[in-house]
């Protein structure tokens, strides 16, 4: 009997081919398989009678086969006449036709009783159905059935028998449609999991914790595949979403119980540098900024390691708290270091703190894996090396190269990750995965809902930045045709010739390295035609670090003044004088990614505008977001409006997010279910914080495999 652990190389009625693709699919045993929910249901539960059905309508069909011949018109193609009644009766009569399908031929033949599912079609005053699904009910010639499997097509007979009329798996049911998995088609995985339902061992499949008893997982799970009816379907996705969400919900609060078990460092300080840096500011810092920096600085006194996350919207100066965060640890003797996400964000937060702490006595270095400048990090002795940092600790500035063994800060008492939306949650626990756990501090700019807070990040605290530095230019947001570039290239003339700078945003980065330069390249070339008398730099993914760090200054000390660009400049680039951003088929760009883009205008005292370019016309679901953008600047309206229009998975990325092995993402918005799953959890650990009771050995087992998967992240 299969079990729910069995890999696929002991199903043995799985096929080679079929093995291969399930596995590209990441799906490696018997559970795997059960546990990729269909993506909707198609109602093929039997029609009408032909005579009340329409031309286009989808139906299903019980039918015999009269007869059956090769048929040639334009191409080849097997053709079935069949009927619901007596062959005499013509209205009851209909055509089905199979193009480049030639083994079809082997499957149907006259004298089968078939039920059949497609979109009718009237032709000529006959009906005709083009490659429909099929299901053999009844067959007087069962060799048929064993040359089907000899072809390894999924007419899987369960048993061996004929299938009798409660096991139709294709047609006159629900039958569920799944998003294709690598190369197998909707009809083999439903096959593939119905032979499994049928033939694996309920009781081997376990959950940690059994959040809805009466109601077994196993049982469930059949349900989803195969529900009777869609309350059935809707019953049993909901028990799926509740286990999802509270094993979730679970890890992060277990999670969030043992970093404040774990003994942190305790920063004492005079504020001696952060005094110096805030009196040399030319603004002062906002009050919600104060408010984070005291949370902040509260958590780095306590012997216990923060574990905080700092939101905030696009400009609402999150660098500047960290920046203070990261000089109380330096005075307490300490490294601090700052994680960006690319080399370009790196560079920028570099030469700002450099600018900004000029004339201390900081060290202040940066590490990206494109420059090899700050050799001073990589000692050859590493003893020395340690006691040249514990007595003279630094910032540290860097990009991923950071997380690599050879640059791992040493002597690391704050590290701050910004835009971790940009890393993974096995990246950040990477970070401070040292014996002394330095205090964490990571910052997203994209803001998300209160319950998703509560799910991806549901084992930090969180401050929240919720107030932008006064003087900000408003930054006005128009939707054009890409039609009237006349009038938006003159506008632009006007406000370059003014002295202000601007951004071109495309799409490019995609597709092959050739045509991608090729295109951005092209793009310079165009404005370089229609704006002669401008400088117009050029920035994408695929440069050198050195070609981008190039183009960035030239852009930032106004030698260029146009710069096309692709997303690379999403997060964080801050040039103030640039005032104006152009964005290429808008509406190819995610809502919350043209927010990000957006940010980078409006950063000075001048009055911004961000044109978006898009062709799409009123109504259609991408002028809407776009539509919802022009509305509001707010990042937190923005982010709801996304997850109302693609659903948090898809905004998210689930691998980056932490969300991977989400399969019901319709939980990450149900707040009820959310909090309910939450309490559950916290509960459970405060009612048993060893996890020692019987009833919950399971979970026990649960935090054992989070705490590997600790282990394999801090080393692989
Ligand atoms: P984000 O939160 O998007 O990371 P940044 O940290 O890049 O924002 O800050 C955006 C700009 O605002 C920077 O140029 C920064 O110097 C400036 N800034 C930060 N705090 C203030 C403030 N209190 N008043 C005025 N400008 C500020
Ligand atoms: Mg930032």
């Amino acid at each position: 009997m299969l079990q729910a652990d069995t890999k696929l190389e002991e199903i043995n009625f799985l096929t080679a081919r079929e093995r291969n693709a399930l596995q590209a699919g990441d799906i490696n045993c018997v559970e795997d398989i059960l546990r990729v929910p269909p993506r909707r249901y198609e109602d093929r539960r039997f029609s009408a009678p032909l005579s009340s059905l329409a031309n286009g309508e989808s139906a299903c069909l019980q039918l015999r086969i009269y007869s059956a011949a090769w048929r040639f018109s334009y191409t080849r193609f097997y053709e079935l006449v069949a009927g619901a009644g007596e062959e005499g009766d013509i209205g009851a009569r209909i055509l089905l036709r199979w193009y480049n399908m030639p083994y079809i031929s082997k499957l149907l033949a006259a004298g089968m009783q078939v039920s059949v599912y497609g979109k009718l079609r009237s032709q000529g005053g006959q009906w005709v159905m083009c490659n429909p699904d099929f299901e053999v009910l009844e067959d007087e010639d069962a060799g048929h059935r064993l040359a089907a499997a000899a072809l390894g097509e999924s007419v899987s007979l369960p048993g061996g028998g004929s299938l009798s009329a409660q096991e139709k798996i294709h047609t006159d049911r629900l039958v569920p449609i799944y998003r294709s998995v690598s190369g197998l088609s909707a009809r083999s995985y439903r096959s593939i999991v119905w032979r499994i339902l049928k033939e694996f061992d309920r009781s081997s499949l376990k959950e940690p914790y059994d959040p809805a008893p009466g109601y077994p997982l196993a049982a469930a799970l059949a349900d989803l595949h195969f529900p009777d009816d869609e309350r059935t379907a809707h019953k049993a996705r909901l028990r799926l979403a509740l286990s999802e969400c509270f094993g979730r919900q679970f890890a992060v609060a277990w999670n969030r119980r043992n970093i404040r078990e774990k003994t942190g460092l305790v920063t004492a300080t005079t504020d001696y540098y952060l005094r110096e840096l805030v009196a040399a500011l030319p603004f002062r810092l906002t009050a919600a900024q104060q408010r984070c920096l005291r949370e902040i600085r509260t958590d780095m006194a306590a012997p216990v390691p923060m574990h905080r996350l700092l939101q905030g919207d696009v400009g609402s100066g999150k660098t500047l708290v960290a920046l203070c965060a990261m000089l109380l640890c330096v005075e307490s003797g300490k490294t601090a270091a700052l994680l960006a996400p690319t080399q370009i964000l790196a560079e920028q937060h570099y030469r700002n703190f450099c600018r900004l702490l000029q004339g201390t006595d900081l060290r202040i270095s940066l590490r990206t894996s494109g420059r090899a400048a700050d050799s001073d990090l990589i000692m050859d002795d590493p003893q020395m090396a340690q006691r040249e940092d514990e007595q003279h600790p630094r910032l540290l500035v860097g990009t991923h190269a950071l997380l690599y063994e050879k640059n791992r800060p040493r002597n690391l008492g704050l590290a701050v990750i910004d835009e971790q939306h940009k890393f993974g949650v096995a990246q950040r626990e990477r970070f401070v995965s040292a014996e002394e756990h330095p205090d964490l501090l990571v910052m997203t700019a994209t803001p998300i809902p209160r319950t998703l807070t509560l799910t991806l990040y549901g084992d930090l605290d969180v401050s929240l930045i919720d107030e932008m530095p006064a003087g900000r230019g408003e930054v006005v947001t128009a939707l054009r045709h890409p039609g009237r570039m006349k009038r938006i290239i003159s506008f632009l003339r006007n406000e370059l010739s003014a002295g202000r700078q601007a951004y071109i945003v495309s799409p490019l980065i995609e597709k092959s390295e050739a045509s991608d330069r090729a295109s951005a390249t092209a793009e310079v070339k165009r404005w370089q035609e229609l704006l002669p008398e401008f400088t117009i730099g050029l920035l994408h993914g695929r440069m050198t670090p050195e070609e981008k760090e190039r183009t960035m200054t030239d852009f930032r000390d106004a030698r260029t003044q146009l710069l096309v660009a692709t997303t690379v400049i999403e997060v964080g680039v801050d040039v103030a004088n640039a005032t104006i951003m152009i964005i290429n088929n808008a509406d190819s760009f995610g809502l919350s990614q043209l927010h990000q883009l957006r940010g980078r205008i409006g950063r000075g005292t001048h009055k911004s505008w961000c044109i978006l370019l898009s062709a799409a016309k009123p109504g259609e679901p991408s002028r809407e977001k776009l539509e919802a953008l022009c509305r509001t600047c707010n990042g937190f309206e923005i982010a709801e409006e996304d997850f109302r229009l693609r659903g948090p998975g898809d905004v998210l990325g689930t691998a980056q997010s932490g969300l991977a092995g989400v399969h019901f993402p319709e939980w990450l918005s149900d707040t009820r279910l959310i909090y309910r799953a939450n309490k559950l959890a916290t509960d459970i650990l405060e009612r048993d914080p060893s996890l020692s009771l019987p009833e919950h050995a399971g979970l026990r087992e649960f935090t054992r495999s989070l705490l590997s998967r600790a282990v394999v992240r801090s080393v692989g």
